[in-house]
This record gives structure tokens, C-alpha cells and sequence, in this order.
């Protein structure tokens, strides 16, 4: 007997990604899971767009009436001069991941900040207001990084970077556009071992450890880390960097960045549905997601147990 497939039928809306690569994209997964899961019409396709068709590929989208789509590399910035209205948050970061499409009009948002920021305060119970933290790195991740801390009430901010000139940049944002709490180092500057004492937190923005080039390490020496500071490293592969294992070995509470990917992704899924997704349902799916990607982190979102 054969089967009718009634996954798509008219009323299916459709999300879209694009990027160029995008096969390697998890995406589709964690968005069609969720759609199944609550029983909506939703499909999520991914499409590889080539550098020149970028503004075709949007008016596209729109023409097609999708709901939304995603924007990964290399356009998350370009994108932003194809739609209408960019929030607030992706103009400061400047750039833009997620799309929402309102009767024709297109609405750019950054869920990048707000991912890193769930993920966070869900793995170590601890929200930024008042900390002093340690950012290392003033790439793309580094800039949405830096606005949510000083968005949420950080008490000062160091920005560590291997070209200072990009430090001072990214603290000069911060500064002139929302709070004065950024300060820039350089890579080898000496005072920067005193900022690593003096912090509460210690993020690493960089991509150094990253797999394959797992022995390499965000800074130019081993940092001493205290027990009591919170250590976060947003890459998620290998599960523990060299920078983590470090941190934990010193007994911090050490995360990496999994949480940040995940919930970047359901903040955009939570905009483009208006849906806030239970956070039973969440813990469970995000098991699932670390599964699927072959990294587990320690204890469900949290290394703390
Ligand atoms: P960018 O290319 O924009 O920035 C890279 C950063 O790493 C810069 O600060 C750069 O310093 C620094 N860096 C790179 N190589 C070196 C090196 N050899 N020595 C010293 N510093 C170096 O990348 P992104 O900000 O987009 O991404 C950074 C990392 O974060 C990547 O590993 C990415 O996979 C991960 N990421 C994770 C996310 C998550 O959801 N968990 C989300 C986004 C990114 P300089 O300015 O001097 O070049």
C-alpha cells in the first residue's frame, strides 16, 4: 500500500536559509523538529546562493511570500541593505541572521547576542549586570557579544584582541552607542593578565581552538584562572577546547559554545512564529541537538554538575 506523504500541502509555510556553504547546516533539522513537534505547517529548506545573486535570492524569498528565512556566511552583513527595517540590536551589530517577513516587508534581527545570552544565564545561573568580563576576540561573534553584555547592564568590559586596531573599534561602538564600559588590549599587552584576574567572567570570541587546530589556545599564554570565575569558549567543537579544559582544571565553571548555537536558532524560530517554546521541550530537544552533532555538553546546557 503506498503511503500519501501530506508533509507539504498548500498551506505550508516555508523558512528559508541562505548562505553559501550551507550543506553543513543543522538548521533544517532543529527548525523541522520543532515545526513537527508542535503540529505546524512549517518547513524550513536551505539554499546555497552564490555572491552575486544575493539581492535576487531576497526578492525571491519575498516574492515566494516565505515567513522568514536565515542569513548565514558571507552575507550576514550585506543583507542588511535588502531589508526594510533592521532592529536596533543588528544595526549595532551590524549584522543580520534572521528575517521576518510582515505582509511584504522585510525585519532583520541578530539572535547571535541573544543566543550567547540564554545560553549563559541557562548553563551557570548567572546573568552579566554589574560583572566584570574578559572578551577575548573583535570578530562578528566578538561584536554581537559585546553589545548584549553592555546591553544587560555589565559593569566594564575588556576587549582582548590580536589586532588592536579592531579592539578599539568594537569599544568605541560600545561606548558611543550604549554604554561607556568598553576598554581595548592588545594581545601581548601586560595589563591584560591583570584584567584576567580582575574578572568575573571570561568569554573566548576567538576561533583559535577551534577543530582541527585543537592544541591552540585564545591568548599568548596559559591564563590563571580563579575557581570562582565563569569561563565560556563560544566554539562547540572540540566539546572541551584546550581554553576549557584549562579553565576546569582550575576549577571554573567552564561552558562551551552549543548552548549559543541552539538557542540562536529558537530565538529565530520564536520570531518568526511569536511562539515561546517550553523549556522542558527545550532541554530535551537541545540533548537531542548535541547528539546530532556529536558533542555533548557536560550535564544537559550546564558543566556545573
Ligand atoms: P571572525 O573571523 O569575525 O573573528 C575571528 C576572531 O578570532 C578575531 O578576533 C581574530 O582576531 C581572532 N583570531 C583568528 N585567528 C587568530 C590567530 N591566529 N591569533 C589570534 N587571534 C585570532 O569570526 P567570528 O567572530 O564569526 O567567529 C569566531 C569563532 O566563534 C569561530 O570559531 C566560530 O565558529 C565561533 N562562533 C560560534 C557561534 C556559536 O553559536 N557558538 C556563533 C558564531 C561564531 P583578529 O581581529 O586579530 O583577526
Amino acid at each position: 500500500m503506498i503511503e500519501i506523504d501530506k508533509s507539504i500541502t498548500g498551506k505550508t509555510k516555508l523558512i528559508g536559509l541562505i548562505g553559501n556553504p550551507v550543506e553543513h547546516s543543522i538548521s533544517p533539522q532543529l527548525h523541522n523538529t520543532i515545526s513537527r513537534h508542535l503540529g505546524r505547517e512549517m518547513t524550513y529548506v536551505p539554499f546555497r546562493v552564490e555572491k552575486d545573486d544575493l539581492k535576487d535570492a531576497v526578492k525571491g524569498l519575498k516574492a515566494l511570500n516565505f515567513t522568514g528565512f536565515n542569513v548565514t556566511v558571507p552575507f550576514k552583513k550585506e543583507v542588511m541593505k535588502y531589508i526594510d527595517e533592521n532592529s536596533k540590536e543588528a544595526l549595532l551589530m551590524g549584522a543580520v541572521n534572521t528575517v521576518k517577513n510582515i505582509r511584504g516587508k522585510l525585519y532583520g534581527y541578530n539572535t547571535d547576542g541573544e543566543g550567547f545570552s540564554r545560553a549563559f544565564k541557562e548553563a551557570t545561573g548567572t546573568a552579566f549586570r554589574d560583572k566584570k568580563i574578559a572578551l577575548l576576540g573583535a570578530g562578528g561573534a566578538a561584536r554581537a557579544i559585546a553589545v548584549k553584555l553592555s546591553l544587560e547592564g555589565a559593569d566594564s568590559i575588556a576587549v582582548i584582541n590580536r589586532t588592536v586596531s579592531r579592539a578599539e573599534d568594537l569599544c568605541e561602538l560600545v561606548n558611543n552607542n550604549i554604554r561607556r564600559v568598553a576598554k581595548p588590549y592588545g594581545w601581548d599587552d601586560d595589563t591584560a593578565e591583570s584584567v584576567f584576574a580582575d574578572s568575573d567572567i571570561i568569554i573566548n570570541a576567538t576561533s583559535l581552538g577551534m577543530h582541527p587546530d585543537v592544541e591552540n589556545y585564545p591568548y599568548v599564554k596559559p591564563i590563571k584562572f580563579r575557581k570562582d570565575q565563569i569561563v565560556y569558549d563560544i566554539i562547540y567543537n572540540p566539546a572541551r577546547t584546550r581554553f576549557l579544559q584549562e579553565a576546569e582544571r582550575h576549577g571554573c565553571v567552564a561552558v562551551n559554545g552549543l548552548g549559543m548555537l541552539f538557542y540562536q536558532g529558537i530565538y529565530a524560530y520564536e520570531i518568526w512564529t511569536g511562539i515561546k517554546l517550553k523549556e522542558d521541550f527545550l532541554k530535551e530537544l537541545f540533548l537531542e541537538f548535541s547528539g546530532l552533532l556529536g558533542v555533548r555538553q557536560k550535564a544537559k546546557l550546564s558543566s556545573k554538575s
